[in-house]
């Protein structure tokens, strides 16, 4: 079938809630991408960072392949050999104590609020319905009813309603707005310590180390949404590293199913887990053995090979050279490890015009907002293989300048 028909027909049979790049692509190895006209592509995208480890990662691949013949799913029904294993590796990783296993991120960030909710009411003893979580303008945490109720965003709200209350908002990066915020009522802040989808905003230095101390202070339970920057992607194993800011509690998924299945956990402080008593909580599929398998086998990969490591290295050479690009049409550079945002002027050009033609070229990223284009390859990634990504960008920057600035 040809790309244009294939469009055509699934515009025809899928509800439009996405405004994807025009490429159909149908297989993946490592760092690349074919479309159906067996074009290839570097990706330089990753699924939103869920895919960490390269597409069809050969260890992972087996993994999946000998857990699938054993066993794949049999629900929490009953136990199975596949989830303390996992459990204990992300403890190890992270030092918190206990974890609990769910699929997608905001199903994950849903624990997380439940069980920091019924800490406030149980354990700081907060009068029931009254409990208060602080959380940041332009956050990114998912798409659940409950969730969008604290978006800034307009249009993942509009017509939505009613919506979740219990949410207050502040500035992201302001350690003083955090103070004020608190009230007796307050359970948690639950906040990404970098923002994604907000466009890779890196907070000021010593904010992480600062909220940690105002929510000891304040017996205020510490939050991490880790999903998008865990795991290796900013260059340390957890965002929180780069300042020894230890959450109570720590949301991961996107990279943590290894590019092949949905895996999300929420792990935190013994004192809050320890509530979420019998049939306060579940998902049939959370914990399956198949998504526990992949999981446990990619975190030893991001060890074994040093992931985080090799991030922090390539994303400051992906850096320096994104900095010599010197384009009129950038307004700014920011990022962490092998994940970076190129801000570019919407009044020369839109980030989108930008993605679709470093696709013609031969990569692909996807903008966020409507001018940032995200750099966020497998971390894989080699030295040679990235020159060939930047390369292509530096080409579609000038190609755009040559267009744009002409007159
Ligand atoms: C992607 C993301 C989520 C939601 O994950 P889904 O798997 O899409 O539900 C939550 N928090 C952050 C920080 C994310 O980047």
């Amino acid at each position: 079938m040809s790309m244009k028909n294939y469009l055509k027909w699934e515009s025809q049979v899928c509800a439009p809630n996405y405004n994807p790049i025009p490429v159909v692509l149908c297989r993946g190895e490592g760092v690349w991408l074919w479309d159906l006209d067996d074009k290839k592509y570097i990706d330089m995208m990753s699924a939103y960072s869920a895919v960490s480890h390269g597409h069809c990662n050969p260890r992972l691949l087996k993994a999946l392949q000998e857990q699938a013949a054993m066993v794949c799913i049999t629900s929490r029904a009953y136990h199975t050999d596949r989830l303390a294993p996992l459990m204990q590796k992300l403890l190890d990783m992270s030092g918190m104590d206990l974890g609990l296993p769910m699929n997608t991120g905001a199903e994950a960030v849903e624990t997380a609020i439940k069980a920091a909710r019924r800490w406030g009411h149980e354990a700081k003893g907060i009068p029931e319905n009254q409990a208060e979580i602080i959380v940041c303008s332009q956050n990114f945490h998912g798409r659940t009813t409950t969730i969008i109720s604290f978006s800034s965003e307009p249009e993942y709200k509009r017509g939505f309603g009613a919506f979740t209350p219990g949410f207050v908002d502040i500035p992201f990066g302001d350690a003083d707005a955090l103070r004020k915020a608190i009230t007796p009522n307050t359970a948690a802040f639950l906040v990404e310590p970098m923002q994604g989808e907000a466009g890779i905003i890196i907070p000021p230095e010593g904010w992480m180390t600062e909220v940690r101390k105002i929510c000891t202070e304040n017996n205020v339970l510490l939050i991490f949404d880790e999903v998008q920057t865990g795991l290796g992607r900013t260059g340390k194993m957890f965002a929180f590293q780069h300042e020894n800011a230890i959450p109570d509690g720590l949301i991961l998924g996107k990279a943590l199913g290894g590019g092949i299945l949905p895996v999300s956990a929420f792990l935190g402080r013994r004192d809050m887990m320890e509530l979420l008593t019998p049939g306060s909580h579940g998902s049939t599929f959370g914990g399956n053995p198949l998504g526990c398998a992949v999981a446990l086998e990619g975190l030893k990969i991001l060890e074994e090979d040093d992931l985080a490591e090799k991030s922090r290295v390539m994303g400051e050479y992906m850096m320096n050279r994104l900095m010599s690009f010197d384009s009129p049409m950038v307004r700014d550079v920011r990022g962490k490890g092998l994940w970076v945002g190129v801000d570019f002027h919407p009044h020369i050009i839109s980030a989108r015009e930008v993605c679709e033609r470093f696709m013609e070229n031969g990569a692909l990223s996807k903008e966020t907002h409507d001018t940032v284009v995200r750099l966020a390859p497998p971390l894989t990634i080699t030295k040679e293989e990235l020159d060939y990504a930047l390369d292509i960008l530096e080409k579609t920057i000038r190609e755009l300048e040559a267009e744009k600035l002409a007159s």
